[in-house]
């Protein structure tokens, strides 16, 4: 906690990433970034909580069936069957590509919904007055690892593929692991860690709390 930067009066603002200790400056709008990795540190848009808590929610009820059901149902030389997020991490297992299979389920599958459910907490606890900072550490390891879009760009791009050789139609997982993405997307575009780490220092002000976990 020695890497002081600025020794300012004011209020202070320590970089998320690199942990470097800088004034914060006048400027009462827009971004301003650290110096040192270059992480943007500041914001002055408003957090609407309750539209994140309410699209976190959504991503999650989506998140089941967009993992279970058949994202395409493929039909060729007269057989026919069906693909979905959890039968290839099994047909994954099952061909003992068990390092792939667990990178599908830790990135596809289980980083999202752990995502999603540490962001509707997090939002929950901020908007009853809380400072949540490990639900907001788990939301952002989950902005690191989780990519769902992965999976949706694979069937997308698949689909293409086996359309010209099968005869493929698309199934209702593939709609819920859209709705998932695209939820999830809006969560992350309104729930700047910026804007997050502005109203923990402000809490923390309140509080006459300088502890940091
Ligand atoms: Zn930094």
């Amino acid at each position: 906690m020695s890497n002081s930067f600025s020794r300012s009066s004011g209020a202070a603002v320590v970089c998320h990433d690199c942990d470097l200790r800088l004034a914060r400056p006048d400027a009462d709008r827009g971004h301003w970034f650290c110096p040192r990795c270059g992480a943007r540190l500041g914001s002055r848009h408003r957090l609407r909580a309750q539209a994140v808590l309410a699209l976190a929610a959504t991503a999650l009820v989506l998140w089941a069936p967009a993992v279970t059901l058949p994202l395409v149902y493929v039909e060729q030389f007269g057989a026919s069957g069906s693909v979905s997020v959890a039968s290839s991490a099994t047909a994954l297992l099952d061909d003992r590509y068990g390092l792939v299979a667990a990178v599908v389920l830790g990135t596809l599958v289980l980083m999202p919904a752990a995502q999603m459910i540490a962001l509707l907490v997090a939002m929950a606890r901020l908007h009853a007055g809380g400072r949540p900072r490990r639900w907001l550490w788990w939301y952002r390891q989950g902005r690191e690892w989780a990519m769902p879009e992965i999976f949706l760009l694979g069937a997308l791009i698949a689909t293409t593929e086996l359309g010209e050789s099968a005869s493929l139609r698309l199934g209702t997982g593939l709609f819920c692991l859209l709705g998932l993405v695209v939820a999830r997307w809006v969560a992350e575009g309104l729930a700047d860690p910026a804007v997050l780490d502005r109203i923990l220092e402000q809490r923390d002000a309140e509080a006459g709390d300088a502890a940091r976990v």
